[in-house]
């Protein structure tokens, strides 16, 4: 069964969560890439020495999974350049020299919602796409188009990567907008149930959500156990409805539509403003920072400025992450990496904590399958990579494990299973293309 109570406990290191954000200074320069949701890269509709302006399209969505991208400081472009993004891709970004006045784009008014169809249009124009760091285009979700198969709503506010706070603050300091949000929802795709489901550590952000929806008799507050991964989108579905998705379905084929929070939130304020994502709320910890922080920052923005104003401390940086420690992105060089839109937090590990130690051989404990959440065997599949043997990988059903780190986390020979699972993933992936790519030529 997929998935299943399962999950483990982790330190949470939430040092932030009484920290309202604060905004850094605008930055001298932002890097946006074009690719920064699944699906298609964005393509520029800027060229060198154009002004730009907060707000301002600069490039427009690619196809029906893309999102079109704004510009979050006011300046002109210095380039269109291609830049080799964390994940080992190239794309293309745009490059922006700020001049500091943060200027807003004469065209931002709040778009005219009146229906269901305005209301996605709206999501689509927003720019928005997943901000719990899944990244898929907010509209292409919510088209949905027969929205009676919608039965719930279920608002991410999970949280479970230890060291981010981001959502939390969100949660306690804007939950107007979360309501706002929900109401839109309540009117545009005609929702009856939500469900609000938090992680039991966060007892301030529970105590306001219940607060704030105490008149809406259609929402729920439910606490989540401290077991990562609460925030998992299967996890969460199964743990506040009892319903299992299926392995290949989507959450919309069991009656549910999951949104996280500050995307919720996010949605609300283009509503009411017309301001597309242009910035966002990053929490900024770690074992080598000393002034750990939730900082808001323009898209683009050099993490390397997140660390300066955070006071990593250079001499003992270990390693620099896009996300938390346990689903995090590696990031080979913070001056070149910018903010995403999916970024929510940046984690800072000194050389210990960043160390990685040797694998050792596999004691058959079993402990990666007994803690995994998607019910699936992480050493048989590792197995199976190391004998090559793609077919069983795909019988095991590596495509829905969601790369969440509990197995190698649990790992007592520290085996690099979550590492084997990516690889897996993408030699399925050829393997289907191919078998694909027979029967048509058969046909
Ligand atoms: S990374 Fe994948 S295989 Fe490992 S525990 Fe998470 S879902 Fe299971
Ligand atoms: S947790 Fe590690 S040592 Fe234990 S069975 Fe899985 S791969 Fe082997």
């Amino acid at each position: 069964m997929f998935p299943r109570k399962s999950g483990v406990k982790l330190p949470h290191l939430k040092s932030t969560a009484a920290m309202p954000p604060v905004r850094l200074g605008v930055p001298a320069e932002v890097i946006i890439p074009m690719s920064m949701s699944i699906g298609k890269p964005a393509v520029p509709t800027v060229k060198p020495k154009d002004h730009v302006n907060v707000g301002t399209l600069i490039a427009e969505s690619a196809g029906p999974v893309s999102a079109p991208i704004h510009s979050g400081v006011s300046g002109t472009v210095k380039k269109v350049d291609t830049i080799l993004s964390s994940n080992g891709s190239y794309c293309q970004a745009v490059v922006i020299e700020s001049d500091g006045l943060q200027t807003v784009d004469e065209g931002i008014r709040p778009p005219v919602v009146t229906d269901y169809a305005s209301f996605i249009e709206a999501v689509r124009n927003s720019g928005i796409v997943g901000l719990g760091g899944a990244g898929f285009p907010t509209a292409v979700k919510l088209d949905v188009k027969d929205t009676s198969k919608i039965e719930y709503l279920i608002l991410n506010g999970a949280e479970c990567e230890p060291f981010i706070t981001s959502d939390n603050r969100t949660m306690l300091d804007t939950p107007d907008d979360i309501k706002e949000g929900v109401r839109l929802f309540e009117k545009y795709l005609d929702v009856k149930k939500i469900i609000i489901g938090i992680e039991g550590n966060k007892p301030e952000a529970i105590k306001k959500m219940t607060e704030v929806f105490a008149d809406d008799a259609g929402v729920t507050v439910k606490t989540l156990p401290e077991s990562y991964p609460q925030g998992g989108e299967k996890v969460l579905i199964y743990t506040t409805t009892g319903r299992v998705v299926p392995a290949g379905k989507l959450p919309l084929d069991v009656g549910c539509v999951v949104v996280n929070v500050t995307t919720i939130a996010t949605i609300a304020r283009y509503v009411k403003t017309g301001m597309p994502l242009v910035e966002k709320c990053v929490t900024v910890d770690g074992t080598a920072v000393k002034k750990p922080q939730n900082v808001i920052a323009p898209i683009g923005t050099p993490v390397s400025e997140l660390l300066k104003f955070c006071e990593a401390d250079e001499e003992a940086i270990g390693k620099v992450l896009y996300g938390g420690p346990m689903m995090g992105i590696a990031i080979p060089d913070p001056d070149t990496a910018p903010v995403l839109k999916t970024t929510n937090g940046i984690t800072v590990l000194n050389e210990k904590d960043g160390y990685k130690p040797e694998a050792t051989q596999c004691i058959h404990c079993g402990r990666c399958a007994l803690h995994c959440p998607m019910n699936l065997s992480p050493l048989e599949i590792s197995r199976a990579y190391e004998n090559k043997n793609v077919e069983l990988i795909r019988d095991l059903r590596v495509d829905i494990c969601f790369e969440c780190g509990t197995c190698s986390y649990v790992c007592p020979a520290r085996r690099p299973l979550v590492e084997i699972n990516k690889l897996s993933k993408v030699l399925v992936r050829e393997l289907n293309a191919k078998e694909k790519q027979k029967e048509a030529e058969k046909k």
